[in-house]
């Protein structure tokens, strides 16, 4: 079950924005992530908020598994994004992250190479630790 968010608060992605100016939209597909790193934040964002819904429908067909199951003891705290590449004239892209979350008192990161593909949209395609 997905947690709501007000379009009013700060984006837990991080850019500052608002939920409203940032990954709610996209999350709704009211509007296309215009970059791969778009997409990636709006995955984050799917991710602090439970919304599996989003994690598959963002993730490209060609290895997007049939359901997802997320952790209910993780809570994600911070993005940060060290690289990132895929515009609105690529079709191909990459972000490079590190997403800092907490579960049972202990911090951790996870650090991860993802790519991307533009496909009828940025789609999330896979992804490696590093
Ligand atoms: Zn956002």
């Amino acid at each position: 079950m997905s947690t709501a968010l007000d379009d009013t608060a700060r984006c837990p992605c991080g850019t500052g924005l608002t939920y409203g100016e940032c990954c709610g939209p996209i999350q709704r597909g009211q509007r296309e992530a215009p970059t791969a790193e778009a997409l990636m934040r709006s995955r984050y964002t799917a991710f602090a908020l439970d919304d599996v819904e989003w994690l598959l429908a963002s993730w490209h067909p060609s290895t997007r598994p049939r359901s997802l199951e997320l952790d209910p003891g993780i809570r994600w705290l911070r993005l940060d994004i060290e690289h990132a590449a895929g515009g609105p004239f690529d079709d191909e892209g990459m972000v490079a992250f590190a997403a800092h979350w907490v579960a049972d008192g202990e911090r951790g990161v996870m650090r991860e190479l993802s790519r991307f593909r533009r496909d009828g949209g940025w789609r999330y395609v896979d992804g490696t630790a590093r």
